[in-house]
């Protein structure tokens, strides 16, 4: 049997204690963490510098691949992506999944997916589960495993970390103890007892078996003041960190933060565009820097999206708000743009005022961290729901057909089918009251067109029985009167309103408002009640968009037809 690489090196070591008291921290590194195949330098030397221009941000996201895109996390990879399109730099995309327990199967496919459905790509990192582009990779945590073991042996052959034994009992008890004393939790001071153990001492351990993990020998002072410059939030004043955290964990996978150090030092990422959870962490994670002797990547957190909740405010929750997971704006049929001018808005405050005056071009809008907002930001389904209506009113008929089209395709079978039978006429009939100054706003998304639009198709009208509704409405004389004696498609719509005028007193109407507002008693309506009475026969609704174009695109026989059905 071949022995691993770790007992070869305690028995090697045994046999040599014979000869010597001593070994050096290096020899103690390498049984700590056999098998290493490179050392801390070696990697440094393959990750060049980056040749940008000045003042061009890399930057990353770096999302878990636990099954979900969050909001939030859209919220930040596109920040990031921005910043670093409008400064000729970098935006990679990181896969970070050294927890083994959360990262799920087609994870990272779906992070892929969903942000790719915002037309958030990226420059280098993961395409696929297999699949990378880039020369500072691999971009999969778990592919970097050696790499981040190589750093490790640097800090213990420099006396900078140390095997800790503790097992997850002791672990709480600490915890505990803490807890019941209101002390600080973690593993520093007297609770690092692992800490000072000689060589010997942990050499006779691991023979015995025992498992251990690499804690950093934190060389921080919990008295001292660290100054901390954050993008977005100004200076930041911590206590040190004095936490003897955990560097790499029993399965030989290291933790965020020691992960975190290592891969933005070795992808040259200038700025961490990252949410505000971690700014409790930042004085372990410039520590980490400044023991290394890296210059600090600026770091930018951005605040959580919020939510008023029974009075309250609360983060936005995976578990308890649909609208967190970024699928949800998807199967709504939210345009990706509406939700991309929705982060713009929230992302900086100057930006609502500058979209107005500049919509053709938004995306030329430059974003600046001292704009971005230190509160969370309240998430604002209804604002979003006006931007998208807004946005919806400005595309071209032909444009939006294509979107619901698809839409349709994934969520909508049956009205698929129709709008693939009958193109043109649909490109039509979205284009009523669009395409000019004022268009209507009356599509908040994809997903509510069937509905706005459903009667303008036979088969949906048929199906539609809220007729009953309108019964009032029904003027059998009059309104056979009018498609037999009086509709011409040909006419313009002057010459059409004038029409129905012209009919009124014989079925007693004005055919003025006016007059009828003097002297309603004379009159059974004016005009208008007439246009009313025609709408609702042919539509079955009592508000819709401009009546002249609808009765023309539903043409003179299909009238017909729907007076005669009204019948009821
Ligand atoms: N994997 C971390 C998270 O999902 C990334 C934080 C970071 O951007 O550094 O929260």
């Amino acid at each position: 049997m071949r022995l691993s690489g770790g007992i070869y090196s305690v028995l090697f070591y045994i046999i040599k204690q014979e000869r010597s008291d001593y070994m050096t921290l290096k020899e103690y590194a390498n049984i700590l963490l056999p098998n290493v195949s490179h050392t801390k330098e070696e990697y440094e030397a393959m990750y060049k510098d980056r040749k940008l221009p000045d003042g061009a941000i890399v930057t990353r996201f770096a999302p878990s691949p636990t099954g979900f895109v969050h909001i939030g996390g859209l919220f930040t990879s596109f920040i990031a992506s921005t910043f670093a399109r409008q400064t000729g730099g970098v935006c990679l995309l990181r896969i970070e999944d050294t927890d083994t327990k959360r990262t799920v199967t087609n994870g990272i496919e779906e992070i892929i997916r969903d942000l790719k459905d915002y037309d958030i790509t990226f420059d280098e990192g993961a395409i696929s589960e297999t699949e990378e582009i880039g020369e500072y990779g691999p971009y999969i945590q778990s592919k970097r495993k050696d790499i981040y073991q190589a750093f490790a042996k640097y800090l213990i052959e420099n006396n900078l970390a140390y095997p800790c034994f503790m097992t997850e009992e002791e672990l709480e008890n600490i915890r505990t103890k803490q807890e019941n004393v209101k002390a600080r939790i973690g593993i520093y001071g007297k609770f690092a007892k692992f800490r000072d153990i000689g060589i010997e001492e942990a050499i006779e351990r691991i023979n015995k078996g025992e498992k251990y993990i690499i804690r950093f020998k934190s060389p921080g002072n919990f008295e001292n003041k660290v100054i901390i410059n954050d993008a977005v939030r100004g200076k930041l004043a911590f206590p040190e960190n004095d936490l003897d955290i955990v560097l790499i964990k029993k399965d030989g996978l290291p933790t965020y933060h020691f992960a975190h150090l290592v891969d933005d030092h070795l992808m040259k990422v200038t700025h961490i565009i990252r949410s505000d959870e971690w700014l409790s962490s930042l004085p372990i994670h410039v520590q980490l820097f400044d023991t290394f002797g890296y210059t600090r990547p600026t770091y930018a957190h951005l605040s959580p999206l919020t939510k008023k909740d029974e009075g309250g405010i609360r983060k936005l929750s995976k578990r308890k708000d649909k609208e967190a997971a970024v699928s949800y704006y998807h199967e709504a049929g939210i345009p990706k743009e509406a939700v991309k001018i929705y982060i713009m808005t929230t992302a900086n405050s100057n930006f609502e005022e500058w979209y107005e005056k500049n919509k053709e071009h938004w995306t030329d809008f430059k974003l600046s961290f001292d704009k971005v907002s230190t509160s969370g930001s309240l998430f604002d389904l209804d604002k979003l729901t006006n931007i998208s209506r807004n946005y919806i009113s400005t595309m071209k008929a032909s444009d939006l057909y294509t979107e619901v089209l698809s839409y349709s395709q994934e969520f909508d079978k049956e009205f698929y089918d129709l709008l693939t039978t009958y193109k043109n006429y649909s490109i039509n009939v979205l284009n009523i009251e669009r395409e000019i100054e004022r268009p209507r706003k009356d599509i908040e998304n994809y997903g509510a067109v069937k509905r706005e639009i459903s009667y303008m198709y036979d088969e949906l009208f048929e199906k539609d029985t809220t007729q009953y509704e309108h019964k009032d409405f029904y003027n059998k004389e009059l309104l056979t009167y009018y498609i037999n004696n009086v509709y011409d498609e040909n006419d313009d719509k002057q010459t059409w309103f004038n029409k129905i005028k012209e009919i009124c007193p014989r079925f007693g109407f004005a055919s003025e408002t006016k007059e009828y507002k003097q002297n309603p008693e004379n009159f059974k309506g004016s005009v208008s009640h007439i246009c009313e009475l025609i709408r609702v026969a042919v539509t079955n609704r009592t508000q819709t968009p401009d009546l002249y174009e609808i009765l023309k695109l539903l043409g003179k026989e299909r009238i017909k037809t729907r007076i005669e059905k009204f019948n009821i």
